[in-house]
C-alpha cells in the first residue's frame, strides 16, 4: 500500500526503536555479565591453580628436608651404636643386645636392628623375634652393604620373611681399621613405622589431596592406599623428574587416569623423592563454587541495571516512537489531533519533539486555512460557486429536496459607474450580510459571481422560499446601505426535484425565473414555471 506522500507501508516487517534500544541494551548487559563471569572464571582458575601449586610445592620440600633430617639422624644414630659396639666385645651377644635394643627403643627410628659380620652372618639382631640371629643373611642388599663397606641405602624389597623393607647400613671397623661388617636398621614399610609415626598413618586429605614417597628406582614406599606401597611407579613423570634431583610444580596425570596439581621435591640424603599432590577435580568444584557465589552477588545488581536501562531506553525512544507514528498517520492521509508537547530530558527528543509539533501544528493551520479559502469567496466570505455547485450537484444525485434562489442586483453597473468600483464592492458585501441575516441556520448562501448570490434552502418548499427570498429583497431595500440610497434586487426561484431533475436544469430554471424578474420590471421574485 502506497500513503499520499509515497510512503510505502511495510511496517510490520520493521523492528521498533523501543525494541531496538532494549534489545541493544539487555545484548549490551548480558555481554557484560558473561564477559565479567568469564574473566573471573579466568583470573580465579589462575589463582586457584597457583596456589594449590604452591601450598603442594612447600608441603613436598618440607616434607622432604623432614625425611632429609631423620635420615641423617637415623645415620647417625646407627653410627654412635656401630662405634660403641666395634669398641668392645663384638662377641660380647649379650652387651650388643642391650645396644641394640636401647637404640631401636629409644628412637624408634627402626623396626628392627641387627649387626652383621664381614662373612654376612648375623651377630646380633633386636628385636630377638626376628628370628635370624646366627643365620648367614644373602640377600641382595646385605651383600651390596658387605661389598660397599660404607653408608648405604638399600633400595625396597622383600625380607626373608616376607616383608616390604628399606634397610640402611653404617659399616663397623675395629681399632685397626679392619672393615668387621656392618650395623643396619630396617622400616618395615607396610607397618608402623618412623614415617608414617611422623607423617600420619592417613595422609589423605578430606579434599582428596594427599602425598607420596618414592624410594630412588621409584618405588613406592609412602602411599595413603597402603596395597600400592612397594608398587613402581617410575613411569610416572613427576617420579622421573623428582629422581633427577628436580623440584617444582607440574600438572601430572596418574595411572588411573586422574589429573593432579602436584608439587615435588627430591630428599638429598638418601635418593627419595616426595610427591604432594591435589585432583584437579577438587580445583574445578572450588572454582564452580566461586563463580556461583559471584553470580549470586551479581546477578541482583546486573537486573537493576538491565530493568533501568530498559526503562530509560524506553523513554528516550518514546518521543521519536510518538513522532513517527503522528508521522505515520500523517503519511497516510488521517486527520490528526496533535497531542500537548510535554518537556523531554533529552536535548535531541525535546527539540525534535518541540520543532515537529510546531511544524505540525502550522502545516495544519496552513491546510485548514487553504481548505477555508478554496471554500469562499474573499470579498463577501460567502461560500464560492465551486463549492455551491458540487453542493447542489451531491444534493441533487442523493434526490435530496430543497429550493434554490438565485438573487441579481439591480442596475449595479450604474452604482459601480456612478459611485466607483469600491462603492460597489461595499454594496456586494453589505446584501451579503443582509443575506445571511435573513436566512435560516441550515441555509446556504452563496456568491454565484459577480453581483449574483444564491441561497440553497433544504428541504424547504416553494412557498417558504419565497417567503424567504421576499424577506431578502425587502430587508435589503429597507435597510440603510453604504450608498445611502436604496438599491433593489430581483430574484428566481426554483425547487428540486418538482422544478427540474439535474442541478443545472434547476438553475437555469431559477436563472430563468429571475430573468423574468428583470424583465417585469425588477425588485421582485419571480418562481420558476
Ligand atoms: P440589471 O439590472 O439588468 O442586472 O443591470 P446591471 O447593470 O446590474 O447588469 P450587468 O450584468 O450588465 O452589470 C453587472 C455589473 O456588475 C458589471 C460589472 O462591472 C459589475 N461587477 C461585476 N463584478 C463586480 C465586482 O466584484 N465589484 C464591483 N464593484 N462590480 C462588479
Ligand atoms: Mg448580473
Ligand atoms: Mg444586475
Amino acid at each position: 500500500m502506497s500513503g499520499p506522500f509515497g510512503i510505502r507501508c511495510t511496517e510490520k516487517n520493521k523492528i521498533s526503536l523501543a525494541t531496538l534500544l532494549t534489545g541493544l541494551v539487555s545484548l549490551s548487559v548480558a555481554l557484560t555479565l558473561t564477559i565479567l563471569l568469564l574473566a573471573s572464571y579466568h583470573s580465579n582458575k589462575e589463582s586457584l591453580f597457583e596456589t594449590t601449586f604452591a601450598l603442594n610445592y612447600s608441603a613436598a620440600t618440607k616434607m622432604s628436608h623432614s625425611i632429609d633430617s631423620l635420615f641423617q639422624s637415623m645415620r647417625a644414630g646407627l653410627a654412635y651404636t656401630g662405634a660403641r659396639l666395634s669398641a668392645g666385645d663384638l662377641s660380647d651377644s649379650q652387651e650388643m643386645q642391650r645396644q641394640l635394643e636401647a637404640l631401636r627403643l629409644g628412637s624408634h627410628y627402626f623396626n628392627s636392628i641387627a649387626v652383621v659380620d664381614e662373612t654376612g652372618l648375623v651377630r646380633g639382631v633386636d628385636p630377638p623375634s626376628v628370628g635370624t640371629a646366627g643365620l648367614h643373611i644373602a640377600t641382595e642388599a646385605t651383600k651390596e652393604a658387605l661389598a660397599v663397606k660404607k653408608s648405604y641405602i638399600s633400595k625396597p624389597y622383600y625380607s626373608v620373611n616376607g616383608r616390604l623393607i628399606v634397610f640402611m647400613s653404617e659399616p663397623l671397623f675395629d681399632k685397626d681399621g679392619i672393615y668387621r661388617g656392618y650395623i643396619g636398621g630396617s622400616l618395615y614399610l607396610q607397618e608402623n613405622n618412623i614415617l608414617n609415626m611422623m607423617f600420619g598413618m592417613h595422609n589423605l586429605n578430606s579434599d582428596g589431596s594427599y602425598f607420596y614417597v618414592v624410594s630412588s628406582n621409584g618405588y613406592l614406599l609412602f602411599h595413603p592406599d597402603k596395597s600400592r606401597i612397594g608398587e613402581d611407579g617410575s613411569a610416572n613423570l613427576i617420579v622421573q623428574k623428582v629422581l633427577r634431583g628436580e623440584s617444582g610444580y607440574d600438572q601430572v596425570t596418574n595411572s588411573q587416569g586422574i589429573t593432579f596439581l602436584a608439587g615435588y621435591s627430591p630428599v638429598l640424603e638418601n635418593g627419595w623423592g616426595v610427591v604432594v599432590q591435589s585432583p584437579i577435580n577438587v580445583v574445578y568444584d572450588e572454582l564452580n563454587r566461586n563463580i556461583h557465589t559471584l553470580l549470586l552477588y551479581t546477578l541482583a545488581p546486573f537486573a537493576v541495571l538491565m530493568i533501568t536501562a530498559i526503562w530509560l531506553a524506553r523513554r528516550l525512544a518514546h518521543p521519536f516512537v510518538s513522532l513517527a507514528n503522528l508521522a505515520g498517520r500523517l503519511g497516510r492521509g488521517e486527520r490528526i489531533v496533535l497531542p500537548d508537547v510535554k518537556h523531554h530530558w533529552n536535548r535531541e527528543a525535546d527539540l525534535l519533539t518541540q520543532t515537529i509539533t510546531l511544524a505540525l501544528s502550522d502545516l495544519q493551520k496552513q491546510t485548514e486555512q487553504l481548505a477555508h479559502a478554496a471554500m469562499t469567496d474573499s470579498l463577501t466570505g460567502l461560500t464560492n460557486r465551486r463549492t455551491f455547485e458540487s453542493i447542489m450537484t451531491q444534493w441533487t444525485e442523493e434526490q435530496y429536496s430543497f429550493a434554490l434562489i438565485v438573487m441579481d442586483i439591480d442596475r449595479f453597473k450604474s452604482i459601480n459607474d456612478t459611485y466607483g468600483h469600491q462603492a460597489g464592492d461595499e454594496v456586494l458585501k453589505h446584501l451579503a450580510h443582509v443575506v445571511t441575516s435573513s436566512v435560516g441556520p441550515h441555509d446556504l448562501c452563496c456568491r454565484y459571481g459577480g453581483e449574483e448570490f444564491v441561497v440553497l434552502l433544504p428541504l424547504a418548499t416553494v412557498p417558504e422560499a419565497l417567503i424567504t427570498a421576499e424577506r431578502i429583497r425587502t430587508a435589503f431595500e429597507t435597510r440603510e446601505n453604504p450608498l445611502g440610497t436604496p438599491v433593489t434586487i430581483s430574484s428566481g426561484i426554483a425547487h428540486f426535484p418538482s422544478h427540474a431533475e439535474s442541478a443545472d436544469m434547476l438553475f437555469q430554471r431559477a436563472d430563468h425565473a429571475l430573468y423574468r424578474a428583470k424583465e417585469a420590471g425588477k425588485n421582485r421574485t419571480i418562481v420558476a414555471d
